[in-house]
């Protein structure tokens, strides 16, 4: 057996768990922030834990940099170049940018991982 073998039943209760938070932090944002940038500190130890992928639907909603929770036109600028997504952490400074291409990239190979996943279970 590998080492660090997970369940699947982990890795589902580990998703949940990060989907959770990072809703925590979103409905905490405009009244309590630190509380709000807690929640993302707690997804982070969760995924890094299980050794999980963070959801992209809340992957660039963090700063990759000082961590905290982002909103656009709260706490960060969303500006869009030629092929990327510029995301400006305004807590830090930090410019991140993602490139369209290798998003669509990874929401296929998530695609596969799921139909793979629903295909060895039977629920
Ligand atoms: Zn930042």
């Amino acid at each position: 057996m590998r080492r660090g073998r997970r369940q699947k039943w982990m890795i589902k209760i580990g998703e949940e768990r990060i989907n959770i938070l990072f809703q925590l932090a979103e409905e905490e944002l405009s009244h309590n922030p630190e509380r709000s940038h807690r929640y993302v500190q707690m997804a982070r130890n969760i995924a890094q834990k299980y050794n999980l992928k963070i959801n992209p639907q809340w992957n660039r909603r963090y700063c990759k940099n000082c961590h905290k929770f982002l909103r656009p036109g709260f706490n960060s600028r969303i500006r869009l170049s030629n092929s990327s997504i510029i995301i400006n952490c305004l807590e830090c400074g930090e410019l991140r940018r993602i490139s369209y291409i290798k998003e669509k990239k990874e929401r296929r190979s998530k695609k596969i991982e799921f139909h793979t996943l629903k295909e060895g279970t039977d629920e």
